[in-house]
């Protein structure tokens, strides 16, 4: 990798930086005395970005400090083998960074001087030169690379290093200066003036000026010996009453007092509604100007009434199937469920019998069988029933019921029995569509437990 006939040696350390990564590479660049150019990788590091989010110039910066570390690294590593006149070069894309490391007013934050400190400790601001993204090797570092792409962009150097004569760019850097930037704080006082002056200061209208201190004046107030406005009442001979109740004290209807003594009132009646409330705190000697709006404010606000009063949000409903849309005959596409059991008198035996509920989904007309029991043979009695009264069934739906599970592999297993013209015949008119859906409160289930509901009802009557 060192030739021994170099003439002339340079170490070139190429930073780069992104969200997810930051990294640096380096790569010595030799010439030999023919002059014939040969550039060999040296050390490269790359390291995930923080957890902590950092900015991306700052993570740039980390990448230019991790960059001087390398070539501290391979200069100590390297002292015997290298050529004493060796130079160092570092290559970044960020131009950020560059000024950070060519400014030499004190006015960064820690974070930033530090790191610059670090790389100033190893190098001088005119080692640094800027690099366009696309030809920086070290911006595989920063993103993760595939194999392949690192053996081609990261391990062979790049394609400029190679050439016998390198154009270091000049790059124009903002000027600093030691100045800082005069900064001013600047602060706002409102000063309220108190008192009835103060409250004639908040309207700019003279007009309403005089309402509202019509309404105030309407009140008919007056101070009492502790410094409390008052309502002049009727009540004044009145002896039952206590003084608040006779002359309740005048409150503010935006104040935090009054919002306080509104919600200790509320809490106190068991956050109880807007009347309620109202009543209360009149009835405790307060005069609360605009005290319904207070008081509702207050229960707005309240996330107990919330919790209690507030309406559930309801599931926006899917569309209707089109059987339920289709114009048809009674009972062409039905809906079934059972129901029961009852119990019935049979002689001096007691015994369970069942209902058959039957919905037509077109005119939620009702037919109603009654079972024996649950099994197969008792429901296609039923079926045979309804169509013989009805007229034929399209579409029966149902739940997953076993009495109608075995329905229908028992309808199948006759149809495929007989011969296949008569089969076709059948097909058109007198086969039923079984359409098995899981347990769910559908529309003929629904029915069926109203309906129950309803008897229930009847039969307490
Ligand atoms: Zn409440």
């Amino acid at each position: 990798m060192i030739e021994e006939d170099a003439a002339k040696s340079e170490i070139h350390c190429f930073s780069d930086a992104s969200t997810t990564g930051y990294g640096a590479c380096a790569y010595l660049r030799q010439i030999t005395k023919e002059g014939e150019v040969k550039c060999s990788y040296l050390l490269g590091k790359a390291r995930v970005a923080p957890l902590k989010m950092i900015t991306i110039p700052h993570m740039e910066l980390q990448a230019a400090v991790v960059a001087t570390q390398l070539v501290s690294v391979l200069e100590r590593e390297l002292k015997d083998f290298l050529l004493a006149n060796t130079a160092t070069h570092y290559w970044c894309d960020s131009m950020i960074v560059l000024n950070y490391i060519s400014n030499d007013a004190k006015k960064f934050k820690v974070y930033v001087a530090n790191r610059i400190q670090q790389t100033r400790d190893v190098s001088t601001p005119t080692q640094w030169h800027h690099i366009a993204s696309r030809n920086n090797p070290a911006d595989h570092a920063s993103r993760g690379s595939e194999v392949k792409d690192i053996i081609r962009h990261w391990i062979n150097p790049p394609n400029f290093l190679q050439q016998s004569d390198i154009k270091i760019p000049t790059t124009k850097l903002e000027k600093t200066t030691d100045k800082l930037p005069e900064a001013r704080c600047l602060s706002t006082s409102v000063k309220e003036i108190p008192g009835l002056l103060g409250m004639m200061e908040r309207y700019s209208k003279w007009e309403t000026l005089i309402n509202i201190f019509a309404v105030f004046i309407r009140l008919d107030p007056y101070t009492d010996d502790d410094g409390i406005v008052r309502i002049r009442e009727r009540l004044k001979y009145c002896t039952t009453f206590t003084i608040d109740l006779k002359h309740p004290a005048i409150l503010p209807k935006t104040c935090n007092i009054t919002n306080l003594i509104v919600q200790y009132y509320h809490r106190l009646t068991g956050h109880s509604g807007r009347g309620l409330t109202t009543a209360t705190i009149r009835q405790n000697g307060y005069w609360i100007t605009g005290l319904s709006t207070a008081v509702s404010t207050v229960i707005n606000n309240c996330v107990i009434c919330k919790k209690l009063r507030g309406n559930t949000e309801t599931q926006k409903m899917a569309d209707l199937p089109a059987v339920r849309l289709e114009p048809a005959t009674p009972f062409h596409y039905s809906g079934m469920d059972c129901f029961g059991p009852f119990h019935a008198k049979d002689g001096r035996c007691e015994v369970k019998r069942y209902g058959l509920m039957f919905t037509c989904l077109t005119s939620r007309a009702v037919h109603i069988e009654m079972l024996d029991d649950l099994t197969t043979d008792a429901f296609l009695n039923s079926l045979r029933c309804l169509i013989a009264m009805r007229g034929s069934v399209k579409s029966l739906y149902s739940d997953q019921g076993t009495n109608f599970r075995g329905a229908q592999t028992e309808l199948k297993k006759n149809l495929a029995e007989i011969n296949e013209e008569l089969h076709k015949n059948l097909q058109k008119s007198l086969n039923v569509n079984f359409f098995l859906t899981p347990h769910r409160r559908a529309t003929w289930e629904a029915f069926g437990k109203d309906r129950l509901e309803q008897r229930d009802r009847l039969w307490k009557d």
